[in-house]
């Protein structure tokens, strides 16, 4: 049987297979050849592999967590009305589908569909809107989070398709915010800052259902939304990849471009650890669709390996 280091060390080989993302100038810093995992189970225990310290922002992993916030604070059936659950097969900024017969964006995991998450989550301010999501962050994680302003800004300046989805999504009524104020929100919370081992924990989050006794009761969300919120990681987290990750890993996982990983581990055994699991992986090389293609090898190897197929 491979161990984890024997599946770390390949995946390593293959960050050369991809690019780091330059679309937002600030991400090109990133070291192409970094690739790191951390894997958490109940209990704070933690399997590391790589260099653990290295920060990065969230990107489009934080689209999960704002729909949970949107999505607890109103309800699934308002947040239908805006944002349906349906995958698309489109790349994550595609805007094509905003002017199709249905104009609603197709889910909340493409930046359409965050979009609109962002204008929807609790609060009259786009202060109070980014923090209702840092505080449900900070209680999973319990710890401060901030917002990496460099990042925010460099993708702020830059982000024209973004704001065009915007208008698309205000001029069609998806939006329930002005469209400046949406995108901000948005993209401060595309700039949160986490480390590989916040990732794990976000990821154990879902594995458990958000039981566990640490947890402060700004993590609470029903049941209904967190079983969503992983149906969505399955069909949709991986962008115009969820089809074949689904298939050939088999775990809800959402990335970022960023090069982050989420995945998470139902009911297993690997190595020291056991039981619900959470999976965080960060390797800034990413290939055309956007995922970490480190990550990627990893989390297939593993899943094969420690037979994690949840389906
Ligand atoms: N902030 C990024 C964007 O909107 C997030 C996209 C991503 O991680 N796929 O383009």
């Amino acid at each position: 049987m491979k161990t984890l280091q024997d599946i770390y060390e390949q995946s390593l080989t293959v960050t050369k297979e991809g690019k780091v993302a330059t679309y937002i100038p600030a991400l090109a810093a990133a070291s192409s050849d970094h690739f790191s995992v951390s894997i958490c189970a109940k209990n704070n225990k933690e399997i590391q592999l790589g260099d653990c310290h290295a920060t990065l922002t969230l990107q489009s992993v934080v689209k999960v967590i704002s729909f949970m916030v949107a999505a607890n604070h109103h309800s699934m059936d308002e947040i239908m009305k805006y944002v349906d659950v349906e995958p698309t097969g489109d790349s994550f900024n595609s805007i094509v589908r905003l002017e199709s017969d249905k104009k609603k964006p197709f889910n909340p995991m493409i930046n359409a569909g965050a979009i609109t998450i962002a204008s929807l989550l609790p609060g009259e301010s786009l202060h109070d809107k980014v923090k209702s999501v840092t505080e449900f962050l900070e209680a999973i994680l319990q710890k401060q989070v901030h917002i990496n302003n460099e990042v925010y800004l460099s993708e702020y300046h830059s982000a024209d398709y973004n704001r065009a989805i915007a208008y698309i999504l205000k001029a069609n009524g998806f939006l329930s915010s002005d469209v400046e104020d949406a995108l901000q929100v948005y993209l401060q919370l595309c700039s949160i800052v986490v480390t590989v081992s916040d990732l794990a924990k976000i990821a154990l989050y879902f594995a458990t259902d958000g039981n566990n006794e640490y947890y402060s009761e700004k993590a609470k969300s029903s049941l209904e939304v967190i079983q969503v919120a992983k149906a969505l990681m399955l069909t949709c987290g991986m962008y115009n990849a969820s089809g074949k990750f689904a298939a050939f890993v088999g775990m809800p996982a959402k990335s970022g471009v960023s090069g982050a990983i989420i995945a998470v581990v139902k009911n297993s055994k690997i190595e020291g650890l056991q039981g619900p699991m959470g999976i965080g992986l960060y390797g800034p090389s990413i290939d055309s669709v956007g995922n970490s293609v480190a990550g990627i090898h990893f989390l297939t190897k593993l899943s094969k390996e420690y037979d994690l197929f949840c389906l």
